[in-house]
């Protein structure tokens, strides 16, 4: 037999015999590794071990010691949960059972499940753990797989559309139970150290909406139970945290059936909030260059065709017939920009060029989808393009990375970071992007930050950064990205005027600082749990009288601390009421006033870490929120010495 080299993840290659699973490839490299490996990363897809290697596999071992490891163990979880819900129910029928982020679901049929009865299928999955039953990988020819699944039309159709080249299928058995499955699975159930059912919500077969109900099972599972405990703390606090729940509470924002579904309506706190976070975006912009632009909702179809977005994204467009005449409102704001740039003749001097638009945007998602912020039909994006020339990409996305990072930083939040390079399918010379992704990668080096690499990930049409946002609870959320872009320029034919009197075509880079502002909002509403810094604050400071007595006082403090976000408790409750609203509306900060701070010409101050200073200059306070907006600090500081 000839050999063939796998590539391990320090760049080094190993030769095995052709034909050598992930296993053989684990103890050609050392004994004990072979005898710990549970499963492999082969070019990026996390298989069984017993999967053949292919020549240049880029090969990963998978051991109990790995990140994969949890997502191997949930998918087994999984298939614990369909066998304790078939000995349940067994006229559930099954469909697919992925492992997620955070743990598992299971989409299932033909049964009628409550949430009641997730607790009688989780100790059944108990007991299954408890039994320890192998896990085994067995191969079963097509005719056989298809006569197994005669009532199962769900497992019937994976046969026929994804596996429709195989003809032989792995399944993975425990006990009496079996599922068709690439796997890949820890050894046996007793493996899996705590499991717990989550809840149940509806999902579309294949996620479409024109296509079958299903039940959708979520559940988790980990390897300890102080891990699960740990997670589900984690959850609790999210849950308490979630932005719908807030958003309701604190008027940031409605979705109403009326209006629409993906459709938000900011109420005037939301706004107040959103506008705070467009200052600031546009002060960034402003002071990095960029000129502020402004298109309309809507296009002629036209310019779609143009710039290639009809073809890929005419199902997720809302289209409009105009006079016999196609429109469809924007899903990007990058045309537009392109054409505006087109409008005047550039020379090389002239670049980089930099627009900006806060730009809304309308994706049609499945209605199944929506959700809160998260999910929406209609968003804004804090969107910039550059035009620039190939030898300033360096400089200019040094600068971009430089505002991003100056965002995730005045917010708190930490940036995890990742470089998307050439795929196998792209438009652009080799040249431009051997330019391209070598800038890249420069300007990240240079940056110090951590990156990771995302081979083959980039877009057709250029490389890209992706930030995602960590926030307080360590959850990870999509954020901005950096794109090139080869490809629009050529579509739109834009040019300038080079050195060499020659036209020359810029490279367009793709940014923003934010991403949405609705995905931002979001994260923010989470991280911050609704205790915005005091500079986001829709309302800052909340004036409380003592009695009705200091009304006119209490009117008077209002006009000094004017530049800010001031009410007045006017309702006439106990102090201690008008404190713990004040507490549950998380204003930053509370001014307190009776008779004698009335006599005095002073204030007490009270924040709302309930931390409380009296006797306090009304200049003293004002000048301390001009310095705190100003420098758009995280949390309310003025009575910090006093902890
Ligand atoms: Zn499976
Ligand atoms: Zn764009």
């Amino acid at each position: 037999m000839s050999d063939i080299a796998v590539i391990l993840p320090d760049g080094t290659e190993l030769s095995v015999e052709e034909g050598a699973t992930v296993r053989d490839a684990a103890f050609a490299i050392g004994p004990g590794l072979g005898k710990d490996t549970v499963a492999g990363v082969v070019d990026g897809e996390l298989v069984d071990k017993e999967t053949p290697l292919h020549d240049g596999a880029d090969l990963v071992i998978v051991t109990d010691q790995s990140d994969e490891y949890l997502d191997v163990l949930r998918h087994s979880a999984a298939h614990v949960f369909a066998q304790a819900l078939q000995r349940l129910h067994p006229e559930a029928k099954l469909t697919i059972g992925p492992w997620t982020d955070d743990g598992f679901y299971y989409d299932v049929t033909s049964v009628d499940l409550e949430q009641e009865d997730l607790e009688a299928i989780e100790d059944e999955m108990r007991d299954i753990i408890e039994a320890d039953l192998d896990i085994e990988r067995v191969l079963v020819d097509r005719e056989e797989a298809l006569e197994k699944y005669a009532d199962n039309p769900y497992k019937r159709d994976i046969l026929e559309d994804e596996a429709a080249g195989d003809d032989e299928l792995s399944f993975y058995q425990q006990g009496e139970f079996e599922d068709l499955c690439k796997g890949p699975h820890v050894e046996s159930t007793g493996e899996i150290g705590a499991v717990k059912l989550l809840n149940i919500s509806a999902a579309y077969w294949r996620g479409d909406e024109e296509n079958d109900t299903l039940t959708r099972v979520y559940g988790t599972a980990f390897e300890s139970e102080s891990d699960l405990e740990d997670f589900l703390d984690m959850r609790e606090e999210a849950k308490e945290r979630d932005h719908r729940k807030l958003g309701q509470e604190l008027n940031l924002f409605a979705i109403d059936e009326t209006t629409g579904p993906g459709l938000p309506l900011y109420q005037p706190n939301g706004k107040r909030i959103l506008d705070e976070l467009a200052d600031y975006a546009k002060q960034l912009n402003l002071d990095a260059g960029y000129d502020p632009v402004e298109t309309p909702h809507l296009f002629r179809t036209e310019l779609w065709k143009k710039s290639g977005h009809y073809e890929n994204y005419v199902d997720d467009m809302f289209l409009l017939d105009v006079n016999d005449e196609e429109y469809g409102l924007k899903p990007m704001n990058c045309p537009g920009h392109a054409t505006i740039f087109d409008q005047q003749s550039w020379s090389y001097r002239d670049l980089p060029v930099r627009y900006f638009e806060d730009g809304k945007v309308y994706r049609k998602e499945q209605r199944g989808e929506l959700s809160g912020l998260s999910r929406v039909w209609s968003f804004t994006i804090d969107d910039g393009h550059l035009f620039v020339r190939p030898d300033q990409i360096e400089d200019e996305i040094n600068l971009i990375i430089d505002n991003i990072l100056t965002v995730f930083d005045t917010f708190g939040l930490d940036a995890e970071v990742a470089l998307a390079t050439r795929p196998e399918k792209s438009v652009g010379s080799d040249e431009i992007w051997e330019q391209a992704e070598t800038q890249l990668r420069a300007v990240l080096d240079d940056s110090g930050i951590d990156y990771g690499i995302e081979a083959g990930d980039g877009a057709f049409y250029g490389p890209k950064i992706d930030f995602a946002f960590k926030d307080a609870l360590g959850r990870k959320w999509d954020g901005p990205t950096v794109q090139l872009d080869f490809n629009m320029p050529d579509r739109f034919d834009l040019t300038y005027t080079g050195e060499d009197n020659e036209d020359h075509q810029p490279v367009m880079i793709h940014r923003a600082l934010y991403g949405s502002y609705e995905r931002f909002f979001m994260v923010l509403i989470e991280h911050f749990n609704g205790k915005f810094p005091f500079w986001l604050a829709p309302e800052q400071v909340r004036i409380l009288p003592i009695s009705d007595d200091q009304m006119g006082y209490a009117k008077k403090l209002q006009y000094e601390l004017g530049d800010f976000r001031v009410d007045i408790e006017d309702r006439s409750w106990t102090l201690g009421r008008k404190i713990r609203e004040a507490q549950t509306d998380r204003v930053p900060y509370m001014v307190i006033v009776g008779g004698d701070e009335e006599e005095a010409g002073t204030i007490s101050v009270r924040d709302r870490k309930e931390r409380e200073a009296k006797d306090v200059s009304v200049e003293a306070f004002r000048d301390h929120l001009r310095s705190e907006y100003d420098e758009k600090r995280p949390e309310p500081d003025f009575l910090a010495d006093e902890e």
